[in-house]
């Protein structure tokens, strides 16, 4: 009898993670699961902020893939994802292949969210996969080589775009991480500008008022130029225009202006609300008994009014609900119902600050740090066990990072 194909598509967190599991769950010939990804490695997401800073090792980011999944229970394919076909029930690939599935796991995480700004699309850099956030370290260096040349103050002046978490985080790292680059260039740090851009009163606008407050403090003392109530409205390569006529002249523009889900699930023939594929409470995308969508192209409402935000920690207790259900669906049993829990938010501000909520207690300061390396580690554990863990801190040297896939 040929065994059912399980494929999942795309292999961060949600994909990996109900890719693992189900090598636990699954018995020997069950099923025949592969993972597609564009890449051979997983980038840990949570920390590719700090690639684009070189505040962190390329190896401490990006995981190979061979040594996440067992190749003896999972095919891995690496490959770009052209369109899903629910109604062949095939994926078609850049590679020229078709893949042939019976049940089929959507996680193909998220694209960044331009509004079509004007500009930005072009001449924005984005935090969105390891490649994209790898050109903000490259544009870093390639503008203090031409300071070097001009003198052209724009050279230095970084603006990071959006105070949501990935621009705090981004900022903490810019601040850190510059100062160290100066020295190699022999430019004076007092030369670099750091320009937070946020259209909303405040950086990090969902957060209460004293974590606004500790948040601002520690920018400041980063000597960030906070500017709040600014909406960006056009970015060409020189500048970017603000509301109220202001221009700030830059060659490095990093967009953190929000998310949405991969473009490549609106014109799969899968009801789409809100940017997103619904899916019911056991994670089946609606209307679907055989395809499962989890992470950012999820759209899961936790009430009637709000869904599920795309973030790591659904992703991660989604995988796990998920895989229990693609097996369950396999062998005809009762599926569970996926319920959410949320651990609290935390966002670092550099190395040794952070600010952040678990529970009912607001956290900041070097404790918020290190919760924030807790988290870290939580997720490397779920990820990859104890063993995973000790290679990361443990730097055991691996080979740099091929960059060859298209972004
Ligand atoms: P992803 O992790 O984005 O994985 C999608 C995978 O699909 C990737 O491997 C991608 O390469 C692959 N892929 C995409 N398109 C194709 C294609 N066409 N063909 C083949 N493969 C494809 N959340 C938290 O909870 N905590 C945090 O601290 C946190 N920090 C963050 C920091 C940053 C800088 C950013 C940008 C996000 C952060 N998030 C955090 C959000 C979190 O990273 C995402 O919600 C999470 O990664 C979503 O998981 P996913 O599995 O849906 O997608
Ligand atoms: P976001 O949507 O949370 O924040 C984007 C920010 O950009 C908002 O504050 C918004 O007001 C601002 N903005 C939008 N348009 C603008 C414009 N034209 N000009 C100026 N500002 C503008 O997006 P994000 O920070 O990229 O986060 C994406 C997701 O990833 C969220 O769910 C977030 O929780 C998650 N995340 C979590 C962590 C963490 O837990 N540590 C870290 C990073 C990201």
């Amino acid at each position: 009898m040929n065994k059912p194909k399980v494929v999942i598509l795309g292999a961060g967190y949600g994909g990996l993670v109900t890719g693992t599991k189900l090598e636990k769950i699954l018995k020997s010939g069950e099923a025949d699961v592969t993972i597609v990804n564009k890449h051979d490695y997983h980038y840990v997401t949570t920390q590719l902020h700090k690639i684009g800073a070189g505040t962190a090792s390329d190896d401490k980011v990006a995981l190979p893939i061979s040594e996440l999944i067992d190749p003896s229970k999972t095919n891995f394919k690496r490959a770009m994802v052209s369109s899903i076909n629910p109604s062949s029930q095939t994926v078609t690939l850049d590679i020229g292949e078709v893949l042939e599935y019976d049940y089929l796991l959507i996680a193909l995480g998220f694209e960044v969210e331009t509004y079509g700004i004007p500009g930005i699309k072009e001449h924005a850099f984005q935090i969105r996969s390891f490649r994209s956030t790898k050109a903000i370290y490259h544009q870093i260096h390639k503008q203090f080589a031409l300071y070097k040349e001009d003198q052209d103050a724009s050279r230095l002046t970084f603006v990071v775009a959006g105070g949501g978490f990935t621009g705090v985080e981004m900022l903490g790292e810019l601040a850190e991480g510059l100062p160290a680059l100066c020295q190699n260039y022999d430019i004076s740090s007092d030369l670099i500008k750091i320009i937070a851009v946020e259209a909303a009163p405040s950086v990090l606008p969902f957060f209460e008022k004293e974590s606004i407050d500790y948040t601002n403090r520690v920018l400041e003392k980063f000597n960030i130029d906070i500017r709040t109530g600014a909406k960006i409205l056009e970015c060409t390569p020189e500048m970017i225009s603000l509301e109220n006529n202001v221009e700030i002249p830059t060659r490095t523009v990093i967009w953190t202006c929000g998310v949405k889900a991969n473009s490549i699930i609106q014109d799969c023939g899968l009801p789409i609300v809100k940017g997103k594929l619904p899916v019911d409470a056991m994670l089946r995308v609606q209307g679907m008994d055989n395809v499962f969508c989890i992470g950012d192209c999820a759209l899961f409402m936790k009430n009637e009014k709000s869904a599920l935000p795309p973030t790591a920690q659904v992703a991660l207790q989604q995988a796990s609900v998920c895989a229990e259900n693609i097996a369950a669906s396999i062998r005809q049993s009762q599926l569970k119902i996926f319920e959410y829990h949320h651990k609290g938010s935390v966002a670092s501000i550099g190395n040794l600050a952070a600010v952040g909520k678990v529970g009912k207690f607001r956290l900041s300061g070097l404790f918020a740090a290190f919760m924030k390396q807790v988290i870290e580690a939580r997720y490397l554990f779920i990820l990859g066990g104890p063993a995973l863990i000790l290679k990361q801190n443990l730097k055991l040297k691996r080979g740099s990072v091929k960059l060859a896939a298209k972004n």
